[in-house]
């Protein structure tokens, strides 16, 4: 489904993505993991178009990722995002968060995509805070909107960019539950997190940054009790 062949990017002198090749199969959950500033966020935002890309191509159902207009907001709808800060609009309602993608990129008409949204806060747990505003939600919950949000499009896949990582502890599970729900329903997710647990539960396969570079890609069982490399090796001490 999402195919990323030779991609090769640069911060000026920085490389920060190295001749990438991954290919994400149909309901397959992929978790990257690697150090800070090994490159997992930009790739994340390549297979959206939030960055370009110097070399290679990234096609999603075989098609090469749009440039601009009316197709880019295609794509950026297909491809879902949840970021590590919630990223909802302050001056909507929960439910307007939801709603505005479907009316404005998918044309669906305003009662259709309001009974739908309902239907997705009530999937992830939210459905009774629908007519507040973002700033009133705790993070659980504000991040459980985002997912929502990005559901509400229908969307080919969606990228997860260290979804907890800015979440108090005990908010930490509402969201990883959410997501393992998901995950079990057949959605195809691209996870950048550091929750072993939730590689453990939901991944296919772990990929291994390091550098720019994918350095190992296994599947969880096998990446966490066996890493090939002394890179992977070295990380895996610092964070189990
Ligand atoms: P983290 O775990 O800290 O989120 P990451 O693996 O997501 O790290 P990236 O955010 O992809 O890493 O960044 C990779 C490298 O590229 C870092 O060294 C970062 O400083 C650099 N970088 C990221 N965005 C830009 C930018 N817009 N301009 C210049 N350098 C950038
Ligand atoms: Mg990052």
């Amino acid at each position: 489904l999402v195919v990323l062949s030779g991609v090769d990017k640069h911060f000026g002198s920085l490389h920060v993505l190295q001749d990438i090749n991954l290919t994400v199969g149909r309901g397959e959950v992929v978790v990257v993991l690697g150090p800070s500033g090994s490159g997992k966020s930009t790739l994340c935002r390549a297979i959206n178009r939030l960055e370009t890309i110097e070399g290679g191509t990234i096609t999603i159902d075989g098609q090469p990722l749009p440039e601009e207009g009316k197709a880019l907001a295609g794509l950026r709808a297909d491809v879902g995002m949840v970021f590590q800060s919630f990223n909802l609009f302050a001056h909507k309602t929960v439910l307007e968060n939801v709603t505005l993608g479907p009316v404005k990129v998918r044309r669906t008409n305003a009662a259709e995509a309001r009974r739908r949204g309902m239907e997705i806060l009530q999937r992830v747990g939210v459905d009774s805070q629908a007519e507040k505003y973002p700033a009133q939600l705790s993070g659980g919950q504000q991040q459980r909107v985002a997912i929502a949000r990005a559901l509400a499009m229908d969307p080919k896949v969606i990228l997860f960019d260290e979804p907890t990582s800015a979440l108090d502890p005990e908010m930490v599970n509402e969201v990883l539950d959410v997501m393992v729900s998901l995950a079990r329903q057949g959605m195809t997710m691209v996870v950048v997190t550091h929750e072993m647990g939730f590689a453990r539960k939901a991944a296919n396969r772990v990929v291994f940054m390091a550098d720019g570079q994918i350095v190992e890609e296994a599947p969880p069982e096998t990446f966490f009790t066996a890493p090939r490399s002394a890179r992977a090796q070295d990380f895996l001490s610092k964070i189990l």
